[in-house]
């Protein structure tokens, strides 16, 4: 309704917004108004809203916002920030809450911070002493084939890999240990985790399930399209956190008029669906993040045991889903506005915002305003265009654009303008 662009199939492969009618520069053609799955890095928690993203240090360089929900209890534990979350205001929190509702995202952030720095004690056991731990830690190594080479990835392997996964995480974390009066002390054994990061794409992963979780349990006011499969098809994969795009943010636009931004209230997991999964081209950029992912899943799974949350994440459909369409279609939260040193606060899938494709000469610019991304046009645009943002710097030359993007979103760039870049520079060497 009052959406000035359709999604269709390029001529050039996957699908684009086309323009259907001609659209004035400045024209804000779409919003995206939060992410369906997201997370800020651990170690910019205390300095960016958890709700704006605002920095504390762009406020008078202030080190850290002192808004937050105390955890309560005694000593040090009661001045502690619950779920890791800080606010930059009394109004960013109580936004929080609001979207928090049932208060389930504060839960489970809270569980993965508690549960994960524990976690991230325990070494994997590299040098095959046994352990006098009185737990049991689970090793990750043997899911993954030694040394495992971009050019031995097919699905059929991953897919192979994923079953034996899940079937490990379901002989251990299968049901609580309760359950069952005789069956002896099923012992649960600890999934380590390497570093922060680990934390990170754990939280990435369970703010993805949450959604899904919640879109489950919406009232059934509007049903999925039927083309689009609820159920995530059983394939596995990767997410690329490097290749989250950077902002455009560039100028301040005019405001010319608003055209009904065609943004929905909230994503929805079909529309989560529909995005292009990318997890054979980012696993193949690089391997050894297999092994993490399955840790992360693994993690979760330990964790979670009789939790609402747990069907989900047991099913590693779900969770795979998450990293093959992270992959790819993420944009990176920024410093605002964007410069060149900006720093990188996270990163997140903002569903229907990823229809847009790169140009290297982009009539899009997108722009971040707290949780909400807009898409503004830079110039005229005529009925049939595609609308393209760039990924990323574009004012390289067109070698350097093309490999860039070819590292970070697998695709070799057709664009006109690396197109006439180089039959340019083949006219000059010839
Ligand atoms: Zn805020
Ligand atoms: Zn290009």
């Amino acid at each position: 309704m009052g959406s000035v662009y359709e999604i269709k199939p390029t001529s050039y492969g996957g699908r684009g917004a086309f323009a259907t009618s001609s659209i004035p520069a400045g024209t804000v053609v779409h919003t995206s108004p939060s992410p369906f799955a997201h997370v800020v890095y651990r170690v910019f928690r205390k300095e960016v809203c958890a709700w704006c993203w605002r920095y504390a240090w762009d406020d008078g360089g202030k080190r850290n916002w002192s808004v937050k929900v105390n955890c309560g209890g005694k000593g040090k534990e009661r001045d502690r920030a619950r779920g890791g979350l800080w606010f930059c205001g009394e109004e960013c929190k109580e936004e929080w809450m609001k979207d928090d509702e049932d208060g389930l995202a504060m839960e489970v952030y809270e569980a993965i911070d508690r549960e994960g720095a524990k976690a991230m004690k325990f070494k994997p056991p590299a040098d095959s002493k046994p352990s006098n731990s009185k737990q049991d830690v689970l090793s990750i190594e043997e899911f993954v084939p030694d040394n495992l080479q971009a050019e031995d990835l097919t699905q059929e392997l991953l897919d192979d890999i994923w079953a034996k996964v899940e079937t490990t995480a379901r002989l251990y974390f299968g049901e609580p240990p309760s359950s069952g009066k005789s069956r002896g002390k099923r012992k649960m054994p600890i999934v380590p985790l390497g570093d922060e990061h680990d934390i990170d794409l754990a939280r990435f992963v369970a703010s993805g399930l949450i959604s899904v979780h919640r879109d489950n349990h919406r009232a059934p006011c509007t049903s999925p399209p039927s083309s689009v499969a609820t159920t995530p098809p059983r394939s596995p994969t990767p997410s690329s956190i490097e290749s989250a795009s950077e902002p455009d943010e560039s100028s301040s636009l005019p405001l010319v008029s608003t055209a009904e931004a065609s943004g929905s209230p909230s994503a929805s997991w079909p529309g989560f669906l529909s995005l292009q999964p990318n997890e054979l081209s980012a696993l193949r950029s690089s391997p050894n993040q297999l092994s993490q992912w399955i840790q992360v899943y693994l993690f979760l799974a330990s964790i979670f045991v009789g939790h609402p949350l747990h069907p989900l994440i047991l099913d590693p459909s779900y969770t795979c889903a998450i990293f093959n369409r992270d992959a790819g279609n993420s944009f990176g939260i920024w410093q605002l506005p964007y410069m060149d040193e900006s720093e990188m606060f996270g990163w997140g899938v903002w569903v229907d915002a990823s229809y847009f494709n790169h140009s290297c000469s982009p009539n899009l610019v997108k722009k971040r305003s707290g949780r909400v991304f807009s898409f503004l046009t830079t110039r005229p645009i005529e009925a049939g265009e595609e609308l393209c943002i760039s990924y990323g710097n574009v004012n390289d030359d067109v070698i350097t654009r093309r490999k860039r993007l070819w590292d970070g979103w697998w695709f070799w760039c057709g664009c006109t303008r690396c197109a006439e870049d180089c039959a340019r520079s083949a006219q000059g060497s010839a």
